[in-house]
């Protein structure tokens, strides 16, 4: 998927909103420590090393990120010329714990790695 080095994967049963598919490739994201960290819901995020983002914690460990995932189904609609369009997550944790994923829209034709909250970090 043209991932930055660094970006973490978070292994969980979304499912694609097209096509109902369980996503199994996981879903990108950058926060916390960038080591290409792979995670599964209810684990702890490294905030280990100099390489973190945002660059400090925020304070309670709480942050919302948006990371990205790709269908796996080949009869999606999301597949086009034998790439699927790249879809975008809202990834929640709470207190250090990656406690929620789910489908969201926020920028669809960019590939930023937006965090959404707190507001005044990137
Ligand atoms: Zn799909």
């Amino acid at each position: 998927m043209g991932m930055e080095t660094g970006t973490n994967t978070l292994y969980s049963e979304v499912k694609c909103p097209h096509c109902g598919y369980a996503v199994k490739s996981g879903i990108g994201f950058r926060a916390g420590s960038l080591k290409q960290i792979s995670y599964k819901l209810g684990e702890k995020l490294s905030w280990d090393g100099t390489k973190c983002r945002p660059a400090q914690r925020p304070p309670g460990g709480n942050l919302k990120t948006v990371g990205y995932f790709e269908c796996d189904n080949l009869d999606c609609p999301t597949w086009q010329d034998c790439y699927p369009e790249v879809q975008e997550a809202l990834i929640t944790i709470q207190a250090d714990i990656i406690s929620d994923v789910k489908p969201f829209i926020h920028r669809p034709n960019e590939l930023v790695f937006d965090i959404i909250e707190p507001k005044d970090v990137t």
